[in-house]
């Protein structure tokens, strides 16, 4: 089996087996991980995983876990919170018959 390298914070370098090694890659490249527990302090260690560590774990025969983020967690998020006078306008705004056009607006659909 193929040793591969990794590095421990308080132990520096240390030899592990695919099997030892948790990678996890999740739907954008931001939220891909590698962990594993150090043989030597038995501390977990987690890394981000850039294309090249992802590359290197699959091909020393990592087995990746998929890890399912929300679409909602990607989403950019733009304005300032909603507060409770937001939401009471909305509530009022329901009451109204064309609350839809005016929620979609002159620019929507
Ligand atoms: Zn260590």
């Amino acid at each position: 089996m193929t040793t591969i390298k990794a590095t421990c914070p308080g132990c520096g370098e240390v030899d592990l087996t695919a099997d030892d090694i948790l990678l996890r890659i999740g739907a954008t490249r931001a939220v891909n991980t590698y962990g594993f527990t150090c043989p030597d302090c038995a501390d977990f260690i987690e890394k981000p995983a850039d294309e090249r560590v992802v590359r290197l774990l699959l091909s020393g025969g990592v087995v990746p876990v998929p890890v399912h983020v929300p679409a909602e967690a990607l989403e950019i998020h733009t304005g300032p919170p909603i507060t409770h006078n937001d939401l009471l306008e909305f509530h009022e705004m329901l009451q109204r018959t064309n609350w839809f056009e005016q929620l979609v607006g002159p620019q929507g659909v």
